[in-house]
């Protein structure tokens, strides 16, 4: 058979979109081929004052920044970048001999530098690490934790911290979604209203008792102490001191 088998999916489906900051034109027009080759979008800003023009109207998957810039420069650029915008990823385009540059890109937040010249695939290779460091921060996000025990939500499990060690411990839907609303806000008193809209929404109202039953079972699975309760308020997860043991 000479049909050819479907290659793998890519992992993202929507075009990832890169700034690109360079003044010179034929380091530009190499970048932006190579980046549209791998399949990326990219706005090309020639200057500094340019670039501030395309990071006010857009959100771009990443940044290549050139530090040396006509008028306005890549510095200036980065630092104002990072005054209202902590998460897009900047990759600093330096000279060979900038290592004063390429230690002052990083302090005012870059996240990684290439060295020209610079081989393309040296900067898709960082433009790659880049994501993945993004999906793993994504992956860390999903776990709650007030100190004595953390919430995942992807496995919808809690992990239980004692001294003679963790105890994982698997949650009903229910109960994981209860887990969930409290362990976003330990120390927060939140009312019964509150809780079973959460877990019933709009919809079927739950038995009167319902919620104090899923409670009582996380209890018995948690430890007595792991939801309080405060009379005619609500409940509550503590907020404990030491996070991330
Ligand atoms: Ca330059």
């Amino acid at each position: 058979m000479s049909a050819r088998k479907p290659i793998d999916a890519p992992k993202k489906s929507m075009t990832e979109k890169i700034l690109l900051v360079e003044d010179d034109p034929m380091i530009g027009e190499a970048v932006v081929n190579a980046l549209a080759d791998a399949g990326k979008a990219a706005d090309w800003a020639r200057s500094g004052w340019e670039a501030t023009g395309f990071l006010s109207e857009n959100k771009y998957d990443a940044v290549l920044l050139d530090l040396g810039l006509p008028g306005k420069d890549g510095m200036s650029v980065l630092r104002e970048l990072r005054a209202k915008d902590s998460e897009t990823p900047v990759v600093i385009l330096t000279a060979r001999d900038g290592l004063d540059d390429r230690l002052a890109g990083l302090d005012a937040g870059a996240d990684d530098y290439v060295v020209k010249p610079f081989h393309m695939s040296e900067v898709l290779a960082r433009l790659r690490a880049i994501e993945r460091r993004r999906q793993s921060a994504q992956a860390a996000s999903k776990v709650l934790t007030n100190g004595t025990m953390t919430l995942n939500c992807e496995t919808k499990t809690v992990r239980l911290h004692a001294p003679e060690g963790d105890k994982e411990v698997a949650l009903s839907k229910r109960e994981f979604d209860l887990m969930e609303a409290l362990m976003t806000r330990p120390g927060a008193i939140l009312s019964r209203t509150t809780l079973e809209e959460r877990l019933y929404g709009d919809g079927d109202m739950p038995e009167s008792n319902a919620l104090e039953f899923i409670i009582h079972g996380l209890r018995k699975k948690l430890g007595a102490n792991a939801i309080g309760n405060v009379r005619g308020l609500g409940w509550m997860v503590h907020k404990g001191r030491a996070a991330g043991r």
